[in-house]
């Protein structure tokens, strides 16, 4: 991945990606995985039961869209020590595996006309390891993460951390960004800003009654119908 940091003469529009079953499946059950190591961090410490563990983490994550946010704001929890013992510890290499679909498909994003940058509420260590286990980390030009060393935490769907976003990456207005995530929260606070929006939603899964944003797509190749002038023409796709 090249160095954060934009150029003063850049003027492309950014496309930011989430990483957390965007860039792969719901089907991996990474999501699954995490779930159980939230939990166990919960019982573990804050000493409750699995019930409450569950039912607490639950609200946590409705309420502000990431349970280590609640962690730090209601229990003092070093988020740092929480990734440890969650992101870090998902077995990721045994899960994750180079994906040549996705790859093509942002090979084929044409570059010269848009700028693919990764936006996660992870930590960067996680998000730079499932990009490199899914082979596609030098094909994003930059980062932006929930920064875990700094209480309070900035995420999504923070409006704090979509203008951090646009700032990092050197967004050249808000009107310039294009936005895919798999969470409907997300999506409704990005499309609210004025991002253009598409909500990722996994066949198999319920199509939400009150769309996110303007768009919805069921697969990231969706990406082509919607927007094929950030595409490279197929004449080129094909030389
Ligand atoms: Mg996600």
């Amino acid at each position: 991945m090249a160095a954060n940091g934009a150029k003063g003469s850049d003027s492309r529009p950014v496309f930011f990606f989430d990483i957390d079953n965007c860039l792969y499946s719901k089907a991996c059950n990474i999501h699954d995985e995490m779930q159980k190591l939230i939990n166990k961090f919960f019982c573990k410490h804050l000493d409750l039961n699995t019930e409450d563990a569950h039912m607490l983490h639950q609200k946590y994550y409705k309420e502000y869209g990431l349970a280590i946010e609640g962690l730090t704001r209601h229990h003092k929890i070093d988020p740092l020590e929480f990734n440890y013992e969650v992101d870090d510890a998902l077995p990721l290499d045994k899960i994750l595996k180079p994906d040549p679909k996705l790859r093509k498909l942002l090979e084929s994003l044409d570059t010269s006309k848009v700028k693919p940058w990764l936006l996660t509420n992870a930590y960067v260590n996680h998000g730079k390891r499932v990009v490199q286990l899914l082979g596609i980390e030098d094909l994003f030009e930059g980062i932006t993460y929930c920064d875990y060393g700094k209480v309070p935490l900035v995420c999504k769907p923070n409006q704090e951390m979509y203008d951090k976003a646009e700032k990092e990456a050197g967004a050249p207005s808000t009107e310039q960004c294009y936005f895919v995530d798999d969470s409907h929260l997300n999506c409704t606070h990005a499309q609210a800003r004025g991002w253009t929006t598409v909500h990722l939603v996994e066949p198999g899964i319920p199509i939400p009654r009150v769309p996110a944003s303007r768009y919805l797509v069921s697969n990231l190749e969706e990406l082509r119908i919607h927007f094929p002038h950030l595409f490279k023409s197929q004449e080129s796709n094909n030389a």
